[in-house]
């Protein structure tokens, strides 16, 4: 294996990412070198979500800081495909739909359409294709076939392919653990009292198998597809694996989760690709995301302590959400609480401002000055160092400081101001926090019809109705500002 520079690679690139498997950052190059690609084709792949349910902010933080990574990647030049599954089949959809009384599949097409939805209002859009479990069965078969044949996986009558985790040498070197603790997602841990070690992990679970005690599925209303073993259903790991081999090839560049995916699922994934490719390494960089804490503990279904992003939204804008995930950095934890929720809705408040009033056409036209404003090179300089966006907001920060000040003076002036602005508008494409979602903000028809109603009592001098009208707008989280040459309308962050 060999990872040098490939020589047409000339452009030096000062990117580095944190990988999980090499326990520090590198310099970000591409893995699969094609000399057409001159060293800026990149293949990412995230895992998706489980679709049983609606997700939640936990699931926010995940998809918001791959978005702002791939599209801050794209502008830096790298050309980016970036790929996500769809676990539509799965034991917690199955089980589900048995509480729900409706069909598995139903249900996960239902709740793929909620995800969909819910990653649309939040901006969340670099994702190039999304690719269903249940749309690659074939690869799945055609990829457990080939481990049984190196005999990698071994069969138990009745009950299913497993992986032989005895047989790979490597196990665990991603995660430094060979067995599962608490915290991973154990109820994903494959149990069958015939397993040959306690780690190995289904591949394949034949239909009425009955290796799920816990979810005690109902017969009859397992799907389950035909096999050379036998009718079942794709076991978690290699549905992954399946997708990206027919995507990307044996290898790529970069995998990304959250953290509580390492162990045992990416381990596990790292473990079919290079049985079965015996290609080394499977991917490059693993990038992690840290967890989404409420008051330490991390936001779960399990724990119930979850908020959905659907609940999120009907009280708060997304550029919230943003701003939120984008002040931590993508490693480390955030713990979601409502100061941090008021802190980064005054921050969001300190940006529009700053904005509108770069954009007042009464700012004077200031001359010249000395000191030019420039936080591009300290801006891209921390997001280069794997992706600080902590420091690179706080950098935002300095320049709105600065900024205003230089506006107090009326020492700003105008081309400097557009060159703010053309920044702003730049390092909005990936942070989608600035501009996005406040310009497109659609006043919603009953706002518009109270704010006419408020107008028309202020007219005719009613002012304690109209009053009561504008406690009514707030309520439903907008604003209404008076001006010399009307209203405007704001909606509250
Ligand atoms: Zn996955």
């Amino acid at each position: 294996m060999e990872n040098s520079s490939p020589p047409w690679y000339d452009e030096p690139n000062m990117v580095k990412i944190y990988s999980t498997l090499s326990r520090k950052k590198e310099i970000l190059k591409p893995l699969v070198r094609q000399p057409a690609d001159r060293g800026k084709k990149l293949r990412l792949f995230v895992c998706g979500v489980t679709v049983y349910d609606f997700s939640h902010l936990g699931h926010a933080r995940t998809y918001i800081a791959f978005d702002m990574i791939a599209k801050y990647l794209r502008q830096k030049g790298y050309n980016i495909f970036y790929l996500q599954n769809v676990t539509d089949i799965d034991d917690k959809i199955i089980q589900r739909a048995n509480e729900l009384g409706e069909d598995p599949k139903k249900l996960a097409r239902r709740f793929e359409k909620e995800y969909r939805a819910d990653m649309k209002a939040l901006g969340v859009s670099a994702v190039n294709t999304y690719a269903r479990a249940t749309d690659h069965i074939a690869e799945i078969i055609n990829q457990v076939r080939r481990l049984l044949k190196k005999g990698y996986a071994y069969e138990i009558k009745g009950d299913g392919i497993y992986f032989d985790i005895s047989k790979f040498k490597e196990y665990g070197k991603l995660s430094g653990r060979t067995t599962g603790q608490t915290k991973d997602a154990v109820s994903r841990i494959d149990e069958s009292v015939s397993k040959r070690n306690k780690g190995d992990f289904a591949l394949w679970k034949l239909d009425g198998s009955g290796d799920s005690p816990s979810t005690s599925l109902r017969a009859g209303t397992v799907p389950a597809w035909p096999s050379p073993w036998g009718a079942g259903r794709p076991g978690w790991h290699i549905e992954d694996t399946a997708i990206t081999e027919k995507f990307f090839g044996p290898q790529y560049d970069i995998h990304g989760g959250a953290q509580d995916l390492i162990f045992p699922h990416h381990e596990a994934e790292i473990t079919q690709m290079e049985s079965v490719s015996g290609k080394k390494p499977f991917v490059k960089y693993w990038m992690h995301t840290g967890f989404l804490t409420v008051k330490g503990e991390k936001m779960s279904k399990s724990l119930g302590n979850f908020i959905t992003i659907r609940d999120f939204l009907e009280h708060h804008s997304p550029r919230l959400l943003r701003l939120l995930v984008a002040k931590s950095h993508y490693r480390s934890p955030i713990d979601y609480s409502e100061e941090i929720l008021q802190q980064s809705a005054n921050e969001l408040q300190k940006i529009d401002e700053f904005v509108d009033r770069l954009r007042e056409k009464s700012n004077p036209p200031a001359g010249g000055s000395k000191s030019k404003i420039n936080p591009k090179l300290a801006f891209e300089r921390a997001l280069e160092d794997d992706l600080n966006t902590p420091l690179a907001i706080s950098i935002l920060f300095d320049l709105i400081r600065e900024g205003n000040t230089r506006m107090d003076e009326g020492k700003l002036s105008k081309a400097e101001r557009k060159e703010i602005l053309d920044f702003l508008k730049e390092i909005d494409e990936f942070f989608g926090f600035i501009f996005w979602g406040r310009e497109k903000q659609a006043v919603p028809a009953e706002i518009k019809k109270l704010a006419e109603q408020r107008e028309a009592y202020r007219r005719q001098g009613d002012f304690q109705e109209a009053d009561a009208l504008r406690a009514a707008m707030q309520k439903r989280g907008w604003t209404i500002e008076d001006n010399p040459s009307g209203w405007k309308l704001k909606k509250l962050v």
